[in-house]
């Protein structure tokens, strides 16, 4: 019974580590570490904030399957900066959600951690207006040509804004942003932009 709450404590204290290889930070570095710092690549389209790969690839695998949620801070942080270039542009911030069955077995939806910070960078309001009304297998086991069909129609949504900020942690084919769009426009969305932590090239 003490140990598990020991252990939370000892991780409040600790010092941060990078996101994707877990070195010790020195104090003020924003979320990765003097190796892989210099790797990160800034996704010139402006749909990521970062192009996925390498270290970025690695934060990302340890934050959603280490599980590291705590990562969501310095992941958060990335994508805060990048979403100020839709500061004053959107009326509210919406995660993609996960179907309550993978959200029971992962225990936080990465997407909502990542959000949060958004919201608070572009002072809107973060909102849960998406649902994802059939489990579907996770788009990164399919075939490219199978991702569209696996999430057609598994998205509904309420009125969230007439402009919203449509967050992701990763894009590959931009499938379930563009299903998650077209369920927000009909209810009621005139704009949605998406924006992911890590958008994959190609
Ligand atoms: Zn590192």
């Amino acid at each position: 019974m003490l140990r598990p709450l020991l252990e939370g404590a000892l991780d409040l204290l600790a010092p941060p580590r990078c996101a994707a290889c877990d070195a010790t930070l020195d104090a003020g570095a924003a979320g990765f570490c003097d190796a892989c710092a210099p790797l990160l690549d800034p996704d010139p389209t402006g749909l990521g904030a970062l192009i996925y790969g390498g270290p970025v690839a690695d934060a990302v695998r340890r934050f959603k399957y280490g599980p590291r949620p705590e990562l969501a801070r310095p992941l958060g942080a990335r994508l805060a900066q990048a979403a100020l270039a839709h500061a004053g542009q959107v009326d509210a911030v919406v995660p993609v959600p996960l179907h309550p069955r993978r959200l029971a077995a992962r225990g936080f939806n990465q997407a909502s951690l990542l959000a949060r910070p958004v919201a608070r960078a572009l002072g809107v309001p973060l909102s849960f207006a998406l649902r994802r009304l059939r489990h579907t297998p996770s788009q990164a086991s399919l075939e490219v040509t199978r991702r569209l069909d696996n999430v057609r129609g598994a998205f509904r949504a309420r009125p969230a804004g007439g402009r919203v900020l449509l967050i992701d942690d990763v894009r590959t084919t931009g499938a379930t942003l563009a299903e998650c769009a077209s369920a927000l426009a009909a209810a009621g969305a005139r704009e949605v932009r998406p924006l992911v932590l890590a958008r994959a090239e190609g």
